[in-house]
């Protein structure tokens, strides 16, 4: 990998998402060497995967290059490469551009979709965990309603034109509401000649509500917001299957789509070599002590989606959300500091700071520790929050300046297809 071996103890950082950012960002300037590896020469906002998706933002403005993240910090290296095992008998990492060794590993790999094993789903839906998987969203919604202008048959064409969306959780809520903003405002200027009212946006969501794990409150205020802009919820609905045409559930209710968006759960990206059955647990995440070492291991950590840290609080682990993988990432810093200087680890304590998610215009819930509001306010604090967790300046000028035009205009410039996307079914 041609990174040279020095005095300084290395430490390996396999993910450059929210938490191996800020656990970088702490190590700066610090008598350690520090190898960061990433399959992706960029760092993800994933919060705003969604606004790429429905044409909202442009993907460049929610991605931020690690070299430029890194390029100040002294004993940096960074490597386009993606980590296949973990050799923990001989403390190395094996990449397909080579293998590293390390005296400190971090694993900061995130979380990728889950499908609960079935396969056909896996096959023909469509995910939204990174910026090409939500081009690829872009660009079929964009061609239904291509197609649907083209066909005479009635069937396929709503088909075209429904949009299932499986998980009501923040990113299904968040994609429904943006759907549904362009039904209403942008369709029927684009697509005069359609009958763009035939338009379909449903949510399944498996539970009894939506937004579960915010306020009651939260839950049945986005849930009203979502009914006003025309969204379908489906409650204590399970989808069980979907061929690429047909969505099947455990109830009744079976829908025709071109169109399945699968935001129903995500599971820790575990990497071989550290994957045995004892050290994961629930949610494919790792086992971690408070300090977020790896069940059995002393210089091996997980920070953020991938660590599975109980506490009285969250006997499940810490929400697989932005703050718990920021909050680790430092803390696992100061701590790493401390392990190489001989001095006691601090264990980590989460500081939760509440959770939010936004409908669409004017239209958001949040639920903060002592303090739960929704509405018109709750959305300039929605926005405020996005903008200020961006990565880089421009990216924050970018978006701010697409949102006060898309507010004004009532538009969504980036309705491109630029890489056409083919759907390849599996039945
Ligand atoms: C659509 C969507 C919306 C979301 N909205 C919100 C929200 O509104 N608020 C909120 O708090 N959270 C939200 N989240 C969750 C939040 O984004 C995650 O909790 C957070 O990104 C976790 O940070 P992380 O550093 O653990 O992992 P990630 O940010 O996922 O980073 C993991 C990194 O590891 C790299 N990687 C993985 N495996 C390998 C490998 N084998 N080799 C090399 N590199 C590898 C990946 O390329 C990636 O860069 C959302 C997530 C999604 C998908």
């Amino acid at each position: 990998m041609n990174i040279p071996r020095t005095s300084y103890p290395r430490i390996v950082i396999i993910g450059g998402g929210f938490a191996g950012i800020s656990l970088a960002k702490k190590l700066s300037k610090q008598e350690v060497q520090v190898v960061l590896l990433d399959k992706h020469n960029y760092h993800t906002f994933q919060p705003l995967l969604y606004q790429v998706s429905t044409g909202g933002l442009e993907p460049d403005s929610i991605a931020y290059p690690i070299r430029k993240i890194l390029k100040d910090f002294p004993n940096f290296y960074f490597r386009l490469a993606h980590v296949d095992e973990i050799d923990t008998l001989n403390s190395r990492v094996i990449t397909d551009i080579g293998e590293l060794k390390f005296d400190y590993l971090v694993i900061a790999s995130g979380s990728k979709t889950n499908y609960f094993g079935n396969e056909t789903i896996k096959a023909n839906s469509m995910a939204m965990k990174t910026i090409p998987q939500s081009l690829n969203l872009r660009s079929l919604i964009l061609e239904n309603f291509e197609e649907a202008l083209l066909t005479s048959d009635l069937n396929e064409r709503n088909s075209l034109m429904n949009f299932v969306i499986v998980g009501g959780g923040p990113t299904g809520v968040e994609l429904a509401g943006a759907l549904a903003e362009i039904k209403k405002g942008i369709l029927p200027k684009d697509y005069p000649d359609l009958d763009t009212r035939l338009a379909q946006i449903h949510i399944v969501q498996s539970s009894d509500c939506i937004l579960k794990g915010m306020s009651d409150k939260a839950s049945q205020k986005a849930e009203d917001f979502l009914e006003k802009l025309g969204v379908n919820i489906w409650k204590n609905v399970r989808v069980t299957n979907y061929d690429g045409k047909t969505v099947t559930t455990n109830t009744d209710l079976v829908f025709e789509t071109a169109t399945l968006i699968w935001a129903a759960g995500v599971m820790g990206a575990t990497i071989k070599g550290l994957d045995a059955a004892e050290l994961v647990t629930r949610g494919n995440r790792l086992l971690v002590n408070e300090f977020n070492q790896v069940k059995g291991f002393s210089t091996i950590f997980a920070v953020g989606d991938i660590a599975c840290l109980v506490t009285e609080e969250f006997p499940d682990g810490l929400p697989m959300m932005a703050q718990p993988a920021i909050q680790q990432g430092e803390q696992l810093g100061d701590n790493m500091l401390r392990l190489i200087e001989e001095k006691p680890m601090k264990p980590f304590v989460y500081k939760d700071k509440g959770a939010m998610a936004t409908i669409g215009r004017n239209k958001a819930v949040v639920d903060l520790k002592h303090f739960k509001f929704q509405g018109i306010f709750a959305w300039y604090v929605w926005m405020y929050v996005h903008l200020f967790f961006l990565i880089g300046f421009r990216n924050r000028m970018v978006v701010f300046i697409n949102w006060v035009y898309n507010y004004i205009r009532f538009d969504r410039e980036a309705r491109l297809i630029i890489r056409p996307y083919k759907k390849k079914l599996k039945r």
